[in-house]
């Protein structure tokens, strides 16, 4: 930091921000991360992201027994402050990119100065919203927000599977689940998917498939493992229960982008930062961004934790090309 403003300040704590830190770290650019604090709005949040949701991590490289989502994260921020990476226990609630060097205003703190900022602030599963489904969820208790990551762990082996949702993600998740599950019971609110023809057909070719069409989970059964679950047909308002071993909820994502609000930066319909090359700039010069605030499609922490590393990359560059490094 020179004459008080940041030479790179990074918003968000999952593994696109960890990872820009380490490389910035490393490259001297003194980076300033702000972790952000635990809020319940859209749905659960936690400083480090959604892995800090997650129980069993066993796709990330480099973890061959693998590794609980909390103790990665815990890992992650070892690894950046390591190279001395300054970090703040705070939301950014706005940010002003029209001044330069950008103004941040944080939630609980007086203004803060950058001239390069790497928005890392990520995406939140979206949730039904009944109590044992959260409960189970953070408890490992065969209740999920992502199927890619969870689907393949010994409980859900053989067993009966359901997953909620219409689009593409419930079709890429129950797709995946096939592999391993006995039945895949897919549950959906409407009479007919949103999900694209392709990924329909794919998932509904499978032989294990079995498709619940106008039904509503309204209950999660069980008190330590999911044991079923009670749908309500959304037309007669019947009530029914199917017993099944995992729930995988496949509704959406929400981008946490509430703090851009006014700030310029161009989003994609749904919401996500639209990225202006296969790098991470924004529309706004000096603003960068990575993981899944800015990737609908992918949403792992390996891809996000490698955008991560191109925003670290790309703001090093830029602000080399500004004469500041
Ligand atoms: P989405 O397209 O918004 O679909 C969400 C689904 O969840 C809809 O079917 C919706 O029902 C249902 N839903 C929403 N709230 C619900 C609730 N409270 N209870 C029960 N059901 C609820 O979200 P997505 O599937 O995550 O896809 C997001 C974007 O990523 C899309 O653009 C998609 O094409 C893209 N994507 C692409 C790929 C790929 O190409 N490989 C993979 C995944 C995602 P209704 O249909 O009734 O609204």
């Amino acid at each position: 930091m020179s004459d008080g403003v940041n030479k790179l300040v990074i918003i968000g704590s999952g593994p696109a921000g960890w990872t820009a830190a380490i490389y910035a770290a490393r490259a001297n650019l003194d980076p300033l991360v702000y972790v952000g604090v635990p809020k319940q709005d859209p749905g659960p949040v936690l400083p480090g992201g959604q892995l800090m949701l997650t129980t069993e991590v066993e796709n990330f490289p480099g973890f061959p027994h693998g590794v609980q989502g909390p103790e990665m994260m815990d890992l992650f921020r070892k690894q950046a402050e390591r190279f001395k990476t300054r970090i703040v226990e705070d939301d950014v609630a706005r940010c002003d990119f029209t001044t330069k060097p950008f103004t941040l205003h944080p939630a609980d703190g007086p203004p803060v100065r950058a001239h390069a900022v790497i928005l890392a602030s990520g995406a939140v599963a979206n949730w039904i919203g009944l109590p044992n489904e959260m409960r189970l969820a953070m408890a490992g208790g065969g209740v999920s927000a992502c199927a890619v990551c969870d689907g393949a762990l010994p409980i859900f082996r053989g067993q009966e599977l359901a997953v909620v949702g219409g689009g593409d993600t419930a079709m890429e998740e129950g797709s995946y689940l096939t592999k391993f599950a006995g039945t895949v019971h897919l549950i959906h609110r409407r009479d007919s998917l949103r999900a694209s023809k392709i990924m329909q057909d794919r998932f509904l070719s499978r032989p294990n498939v079995k498709v619940h069409w106008n039904k509503a989970v309204v209950d999660v059964l069980g008190s330590e493992k999911c044991e079923g679950i009670v749908m309500e047909d959304t037309v007669t308002r019947e009530r029914s229960t199917l017993a099944v071993k995992g729930l995988f909820i496949a509704i959406g994502h929400t981008p946490a982008t509430k703090f851009l609000a006014g700030a310029g930066i161009d989003l994609t319909p749904k919401g996500y930062i639209d990225l202006k090359s296969r790098h991470s700039t924004t529309n706004i010069p000096g603003v960068f961004a990575a993981g899944d605030v800015a990737d609908a499609e992918y949403r792992q922490a390996v891809t996000a934790a490698g955008m991560g590393c191109q925003a670290a990359l790309d703001a090093e560059r830029w602000l080399a090309g500004q004469g500041i490094d």
